[in-house]
């Protein structure tokens, strides 16, 4: 006789259990308690998926884990000293703040949590720094002099604002007064790393793409944000995206990840919009140039006899899916409503920059065991390479050592943050590798 099967009502279940609300607010450490709680020690957030697990050399895809070992460098120990200090149960101390901070944010145990587990790490490990701001004692000593150097030189660097366009001479192209397209430049590109800006503006160039600067270009406000400042990060964030409606900008095109990040996801969340709502499109320049090469208005004919691995900046990849603001409650299982579309960064721009390494001819793209979601992180972002360039210059070497594993000559990012953290490295231990970003070599295939 066959068994009488008893069908669970999901949905009564929940409309019967108790509720609890939910906010993804960062700016309240204790919206994320459930979070902290549920945290089972699994250490999915550390390990690469087992499924692609490329043996013992390249396991993790936590930069701190893999640095510092011990499990409060975790996202497991960071979600138990998160849990502690919302309940009241500890206290901050040094070692606390430096275990809080000495962290790229890079997303890698937020996907890998999500794989099992619809935990808001990523935000919590956020929350958890604006606590540290509000208690009084973060951010660091070297994130602090970072926001005095934005507010006296609207710059990360301290560097003199009327050095921010320097770039333009070099780059012999003359932006417009006024088009659909506004190339938001970056601290980075505009200060230390002027051969991206210079090629971003030739690509645009040779595309026939009109484009314009912002008027007086201020800091996006990304490690601001990072090290838990909101209030300020938020005024940037006001600040930028106004004068961008100033200009009736359609598009804000970046080639800095961190700042495409910024703009796309954070300062929605700032501001509780979704970035949808924003009023103009945030591109990054492997969006834009994809798309090009693929209607033909950009012919990479230049061959590059090249062997590149490329490698995934988090902020490009797994931490830039879009932003829509949600609140809703919580009843039976953790189950949550109305329902909440979870950021898994399987979303995350990974095509793109692959399609354009494929269409340069002599260039041959091999992939590393880690990449997308997996991606190992350079350890620079965030603030990490200012307040602790030891963990920056680890990450780097892993990672490179994974760029000799394939037998690659050369690594191509999308980020200024990731080329000079791993052309740091690479000088320093004298490897025979070179580090490029994606617009050097877009433009030189265009022989611009
Ligand atoms: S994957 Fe999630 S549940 Fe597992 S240890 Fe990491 S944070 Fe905790």
């Amino acid at each position: 006789m066959a068994e009488r099967q008893t069908k669970i009502d999901v949905k009564k279940l929940f409309r019967e259990s108790p509720k609890t609300p939910v906010k993804l607010d960062v700016q309240d450490l204790k919206n994320f308690v459930y979070d902290m709680s549920r945290c089972i020690k699994c250490k999915g957030c550390t390990w690469v998926d087992h499924t692609y697990m490329p043996g013992a050399q390249f396991r993790t895809k936590c930069p701190t884990a893999t640095r510092y070992l011990f499990d409060s460098y975790g996202a497991y120990g960071k979600m138990r000293i998160g849990l502690a200090l919302a309940e009241g149960k500890l206290r901050w101390t040094d070692k606390l703040l430096e275990i809080v901070y000495a962290d790229p944010l890079c997303g890698a145990c937020d996907t890998g949590c999500k794989r099992n587990l619809d935990l808001e790490i990523e935000l919590t490990l956020e929350a958890l720094r604006v606590k540290a701001v509000q208690d009084g004692v973060g951010p660091l000593p070297a994130h602090k002099k970072i926001v005095q150097n934005i507010e006296k030189n609207h710059n990360s660097f301290g560097s003199p604002h009327e050095n921010r366009t320097k770039w333009l001479a070099a780059a012999k192209v003359t932006p417009a007064k006024k088009a659909d397209l506004l190339y938001f430049v970056g601290c980075s590109a505009s200060y230390t790393n002027p051969e991206i800006a210079q090629s971003t503006a030739r690509i645009l160039k040779v595309a026939g793409t009109d484009f314009m600067l912002m008027p007086d270009e201020w800091c996006c406000g990304n490690i601001v944000y990072s090290v838990g400042m909101v209030k300020e990060a938020r005024a940037l964030a006001q600040r930028n995206i106004g004068e961008v409606k100033k200009t009736g900008a359609k598009t804000v095109l970046l080639s800095c990840a961190e700042g495409y990040r910024m703009w796309k996801v954070d300062y929605p969340k700032l501001l509780n919009c979704a970035t949808a709502d924003l009023g103009f499109k945030v591109v990054h320049l492997v969006e834009y140039a994809d798309e090009l090469i693929k209607q033909g208005k950009l012919k990479p004919t230049k061959p590059m006899p090249l062997r590149v691995a490329y490698h995934d900046s988090c902020s490009l990849s797994r931490l830039s899916e879009p932003w829509t603001p949600w609140e809703g409650e919580r009843g039976w299982m953790g189950m949550v409503e109305p329902r909440l579309k979870r950021r898994r960064g399987s979303n995350g721009v990974y095509t793109q920059p692959r399609d354009i390494l494929q269409a340069i001819p002599g260039v041959s793209l091999v992939e590393m065991p880690r990449l997308r979601e997996n991606a190992f992180c350079c350890g620079a972002g965030r603030g990490t390479k200012e307040a602790f360039p030891d963990l920056a210059r680890s990450s780097a070497q892993h990672r490179l050592e994974e760029v000799k594993y394939v037998g690659a000559e050369a690594l191509v990012s999308a980020c200024p943050w990731c080329k000079n953290n791993f052309a740091q490295a690479i000088k320093e231990d004298g490897n025979a590798l070179t580090a490029y970003d994606i617009s050097e070599v877009i433009a030189a295939s265009l022989g611009v």
